[in-house]
């Protein structure tokens, strides 16, 4: 009876340490991914450009009350008396689009109305291609404040109905539309 108690005793000693064993792997794993996922987090990236730049804002989120403009940016930067504007993307090719140039202009309008500094107009758009992980940091100019609103006012316009839409520049970009199937696309309208 008492060497039953014993080697009860022992199997639940046994279960006992292959829980922790198992419970320590498993935190292991958490902390290497964890310390792997910081990696990549553009915080911790660097690149000659931003050198001696201070990151003062990430992932923060301003609001332009006259422009009724929300706008969260990534990451900005003080470079001598200005802020330096980043906006991080992941893409299939490192390419940067006509929509991050109006983001990132929005934020521009957002921060300068919120905080009184004066953000630049040169900014970088930070792209990671999917297929391999590389970045490349490009350097982009701001569409004016002046741009920027009359793009805003444009789209409020096609909103409401009070302004009709007009065709793609280039029919190239119908191509990838999402509107194709309903709109015909430039090239088989005109
Ligand atoms: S398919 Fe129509 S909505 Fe889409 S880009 Fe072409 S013209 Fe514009």
């Amino acid at each position: 009876m008492g060497e039953e108690v014993n080697e009860s005793t022992r199997d639940g000693s046994r279960q006992l340490m292959d829980l922790i064993l198992a419970l320590a792997i498993v935190l292991l794993a958490v902390a290497i991914l964890r310390k792997w996922a910081a990696g990549r987090r553009p915080a911790t990236w660097s690149h000659p450009a931003l050198h001696g730049k201070q990151l003062v804002y990430s992932e923060k989120t301003f609001r332009s009350k006259r422009h009724g403009i929300i706008a969260k940016i990534d990451r900005g930067y003080l470079a001598g008396d200005t802020i330096e504007l980043l906006e991080y993307k992941t893409r299939d090719r490192h390419r940067v689009y006509r929509s991050d140039l109006i983001e990132l202009s929005a934020q521009r309008v957002a921060v300068e109305d919120e905080t009184g500094r004066c953000v630049d107009d040169a900014a970088y758009v930070l792209t990671e291609r999917n297929r391999d992980g590389t970045r490349q940091l490009h350097t982009v100019t701001l569409l004016s404040r002046e741009a920027l609103l009359g793009i805003k006012q444009r789209h409020e316009a096609l909103l409401s109905g009070r302004e009709s839409p007009r065709l793609a520049a280039s029919p190239a970009l119908c191509l990838s539309c999402a509107y194709l199937s309903e709109c015909g696309g430039a090239s088989e309208r005109v």
